[in-house]
């Protein structure tokens, strides 16, 4: 299972106590730090992987066999192998990681010489966790010093009392060159160790000095609440340095992947499947203590495709359920176009994107400061989404008054419409844009055919999906319809008579299509009592060798939900069953629309337009039904 190698390493620490810390590790609550999980039936686990990039989640955990594997990658291990992969750690550092979250004393295997082993042979990450542990202490005891002044007042000023800067960890870098280095020095820790983890530097005469000094400190923690790392601010005018410093790249610390925030907000970013992104560390403060407990942000670098990546896994941001990501910005010109680049990276993101901007261009911290605490909850919950925000920032700019302004409004605006990824939301921001540029919906549609049509990068014209192609075992809409027949062959009195009205051509994969055909053979759901009889009945009646073996796997395989089914839930999978076909036709009757000259086929167009427009109306009815389970 590990790399060559590794046996020998692991011989430094006693294979008792590495049984021990497997034996008292919870898998799940390992794993759960990093990725989110939730109930995949028969006491497992799943969510989304952390190793390769997917939209339903793969990555299983069992608790019982104490093991993780990815059905779309391959990879697999146990706890110990999970931290290797996903922190990137030793194997002895995986190891003591999981034992001092146990709370087990590890014994080391003494070499011939005779010596123990002593703390440098500890896993690197572990060493330079607890440098940044013992620099938070000594920054933090700083911060009461007379020197300190102007980073209290400094906190102060922005509405944070001293409980505030305690909950967050501030400290205060002394005017010092090297108290810091020295401290930890005096602590055992090394020379280089003090470089690698970046809380000193070399000077040109060689003695090591202190990366941070005369500024307020906030320490940087990553998922599971080690602090990695420190954002810096400028409190002296004669300090020439930018505003914000943070910690250099180290083994460590990687700002790409970094968020502030994120070990005090990740449980509620799970549990509200939301996350608000603000844009410093005294936003994430005010955010967090005033109610909007989501709040994360970037440290010294924009949001980008790994902290996408990040959030994703949070957020269970899956295909079936979607997290939603809320941007603060200021209203200024540069918080504008932080939003529209937002606009870019929103194509990767498969949740959906808001943008909250706030009306006096204050940031959150401001506006709590001038008007409290329900303030930043309102402007939160002000969002809008973000295509709406970008629309509108493009037709600002022009005077829709005349006819002019109105039509390049329209041609700058219609590849926004274009890009939107969910295809199935664009007729909707056709009307909306015509709607709000005061023109005809045929005009605008017919530029955001033509922008779209120009676009070479991302999908093609033509969704390939023209047709009942078998989808894969587990996509979302396989799963479903194994649902809708899990329910009509467990639960016939609740769900038969909602299960017999939606139609056979609904179901896509052919053996749940013979499944499904056996049942409405065998008189309907809604006619039978339930019991190993109407299990009989089914098996019977199908005449399709998989489907009979079908049967009585569904007869028994546990539904998808905790607890009891009840009405809702019934309405809610087969809402999600129809919605895979509507959204199927939807887009081939799009794909169709494309391909029609509207000029000369004018009358087809139109038809097809209004039954695209009717299928909408449908698909947005069953969204609507299909929303109320999740
Ligand atoms: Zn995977």
């Amino acid at each position: 299972m590990y790399a060559e190698g590794v046996a020998e390493m692991a011989g430094r620490i006693r294979d008792e106590d590495i049984a021990l810390v497997r034996e008292r590790t919870s898998i799940a609550e390992v794993i759960s730090d990093t990725v989110t999980l939730k109930s995949a039936g028969g006491g497992n686990l799943k969510g989304l992987c952390p190793f390769h990039d997917e939209k339903s989640p793969s990555f299983n955990v069992s608790p019982a066999r104490n093991v993780w594997y990815c059905f779309g990658c391959g990879a697999g291990g146990d706890a110990i192998k999970f931290l290797m992969d996903a922190e990137h750690l030793s194997f002895v550092e995986s190891v003591e990681r999981l034992a001092d979250r146990a709370g087990l004393q590890l014994r080391y295997v003494e070499d011939d010489r005779s010596a123990p082993r002593n703390r440098s042979q500890q896993g690197q990450r572990q060493r330079l966790v607890a440098a940044h542990a013992a620099a938070v202490d000594f920054y933090r005891a700083q911060l009461s010093t007379a020197g300190a002044r102007p980073a209290r007042e400094f906190l102060a000023r922005r509405g944070f009392d001293r409980a505030a800067a305690e909950r967050y960890g501030c400290g205060f870098a002394p005017d010092a060159w090297d108290l810091l280095t020295k401290h930890l020095r005096q602590q055992g820790f090394t020379h280089d160790e003090l470089v690698t983890a970046g809380l000193s530097r070399p000077a040109r005469s060689g003695s090591l000095i202190d990366r941070f000094r005369r500024r307020l400190l906030w320490p940087i923690r990553d998922l599971t609440g080690d602090v990695i790392g420190f954002g810096a601010r400028k409190l002296f005018d004669d300090d020439d340095g930018p505003k914000y410093l943070n910690t250099p790249e180290t083994p460590i610390y990687k700002k790409s992947h970094v968020l502030y925030g994120i070990d005090q907000a990740k449980r509620e970013i799970a549990k509200q499947g939301k996350v608000v992104v603000v844009e410093g560390y005294t936003d994430v403060m005010a955010c967090h203590l005033a109610g909007v407990s989501t709040a994360v942000a970037t440290c010294g670098t924009a949001f980008g495709a790994d902290h996408i990546g990040v959030l994703r896994r949070l957020l269970l941001d899956t295909d079936a359920v979607a997290g939603e990501i809320i941007f603060t910005f200021d209203g200024d010109a540069a918080g504008q176009k932080a939003a529209l680049r937002a606009f870019e990276d929103d194509q990767r993101f498969v949740g959906r994107t808001f943008i909250a901007v706030s009306p006096d261009n204050m940031d959150p911290c401001e506006l709590r400061l001038a008007k409290g605490d329900l303030a930043v909850r309102d402007l939160v919950a002000r969002r809008e989404p973000l295509v709406d925000f970008a629309l509108r920032h493009v037709i600002n700019r022009y005077d829709l008054d005349t006819v002019d302004g109105r039509v390049e409004a329209m041609r700058r605006a219609a590849p926004l419409v274009a890009k939107i990824k969910d295809r199935e939301k664009r007729p909707e921001y056709v009307r909306k844009l015509a709607g709000d540029l005061g023109m005809e919906i045929e005009p605008v549609q017919r530029a955001v055919l033509t922008a779209a049509s120009g676009q070479p990068a991302g999908e093609p014209a033509a969704p390939a999906r023209s047709g009942p192609a078998a989808p894969t075992v587990d996509s979302p809409q396989s799963m479903v319809e194994r649902e809708a027949l899990k329910l009509a062959l467990q639960e016939p009195v609740l769900a038969g008579p909602m299960f017999d009205a939606v139609e056979a051509g609904e179901y896509r994969h052919p053996v749940h299509v013979a499944v499904r055909a056996a049942i409405a053979t065998a008189g309907g759901a809604a006619a039978a009592t339930g019991g190993a009889v109407w299990i009989e009945q089914v098996r019977d009646a199908c005449d399709d060798l998989a489907g009979q073996a079908l049967v009585g796997e569904l007869a028994v395989e546990p539904l998808r939900i905790d607890g009891e089914p009840d009405p809702r839930y019934v309405t809610v999978t087969l809402a999600q069953l129809q919605w895979g076909s509507v959204t199927g036709r939807i887009k081939d009757l799009k794909s169709k629309i494309q391909r029609i000259n509207p000029v000369s086929n004018k009358d087809e167009y139109f038809a097809l337009f209004g039954e695209l427009l009717s299928l909408e109306q449908h698909a947005r009815a069953l969204r609507e039904q299909a929303a109320g389970g999740l």
